[in-house]
């Protein structure tokens, strides 16, 4: 439920609605506009009578939300939340753009591929240093030393680092170093891990699970929002079909749908999705045409030594080109890149 205050309510109206909220057994999510007070009512809403604010003389209006997501939902609010880190934006009209290896697997590759992708236009590192691996025998990641490197490789080419938390037992480690935490398509209905993240103040990317609906992606959002962390970023990787030309089916349709659902940014992975170098720039260039308003593509300087992800892995130089070219798409579709 949403409870609109009439222009010039004052903290004591605020206050009223908020512990009539909480006699209930709820909570108030308190969002303070140029003109208006909205309050969002946040648990179980059966026990709540519209009346009960109705009759209250600074409420404008109640309105239900039908969505089982509330405070996500563009119900909620109309507005597109652009998401401000260290300067750079993630929403908004200049589409934000992640580029590194899948793995960090040490310091020069590291600061090498960051001044790369850096000079071609890249507004974000990423680089895993906690790896999920379908095979416990497969490279694991370096742990907080590639946390150290992705630090490094910050210092040298200014922009803000993106890394996976697989874990709630790491993450005050994983936030030291991050500016952005990615959970990862495996993780995204891991709650717990989800309700720790939501504690914190810093971005979340969100990647959509590989088996998981839209309504499933949005509901782990509304988790992360509902502890209060509102800085969240959705992330379509591509999800598992009957398909096996690629390694995962991109959803395309998922940015409309997704764009039409939430006001979080929505950002595309097609490296994930495609599985093969090949394919990135063509996914890249429909999510663009579709909305998407971010591209996390994984660049490797040889990805055929790469200790994960090598096939899906674009050189330095082919991204360059590739960028290049989806620059054009961005601009056909009123967006910069
Ligand atoms: C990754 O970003 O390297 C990764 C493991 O992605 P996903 O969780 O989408 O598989
Ligand atoms: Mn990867």
């Amino acid at each position: 439920m949403i409870i609109v205050l009439r222009a010039g309510a004052t903290e004591g109206d605020v206050r009223q609605v908020e512990e009539t909220l909480r006699v209930k057994g709820l909570s108030a999510h308190i969002s303070r506009g140029v003109e208006r007070t909205i309050i969002g009512a946040i648990g179980d809403e059966r026990k709540l009578d519209p009346e009960l604010f109705e009759g209250l003389p600074a409420v404008e209006k109640v309105l239900r939300i039908l969505s089982p997501f509330k405070l996500v939902s563009r119900e909620f609010q109309k507005e597109d939340t652009v998401i401000d880190v260290n300067g750079r934006k993630i929403g908004g009209r200049a589409i934000a753009l992640f580029a590194g290896p899948c793995s960090v697997e040490g310091k020069d590759m590291m600061v090498d591929i960051g001044g790369s992708v850096a000079a071609c236009g890249a507004t974000f590192l990423r680089g895993g240093a906690f790896k999920p691996r379908t095979s416990p025998y497969a490279f694991q990641g370096l742990g907080e030393e590639g946390l150290k490197h992705l630090a490094e490789a910050r210092e040298r080419t200014g922009l803000p680092v993106a890394t996976e938390l697989m874990d709630p037992r790491d993450l005050d480690l994983v936030a030291r170093y991050a500016d952005i935490i990615q959970i990862g398509a495996r993780n995204m209905q891991n709650f717990r891990l989800l309700t720790e993240v939501g504690k914190l103040d810093k971005p979340v990317i969100l990647k959509r699970g590989m088996s998981a609906t839209i309504q499933e992606l949005l509901m782990s959002a509304e988790y992360i929002a509902s502890e209060g962390n509102r800085k969240i970023v959705l992330c379509e990787r591509g999800i598992r079909t009957y398909e096996t030309a690629t390694r995962n089916t991109f959803d395309v349709s998922a940015f409309p749908v997704l764009k039409s659902l939430t006001h979080l940014p929505v950002i595309a992975d097609p490296s994930h999705a495609a599985g093969k170098a090949s394919l990135v720039e063509p996914l890249a260039a429909a999510a663009i045409a579709a909305g998407a308003d971010g591209l996390m593509i994984e660049v490797h300087d040889r990805p055929e030594k790469a200790l994960s992800d090598g096939p899906q892995s674009l050189r330095p130089e082919t991204f360059g080109k590739v960028i290049e070219r989806l620059r054009k798409v961005a601009e056909a579709v009123g967006r910069t890149l």
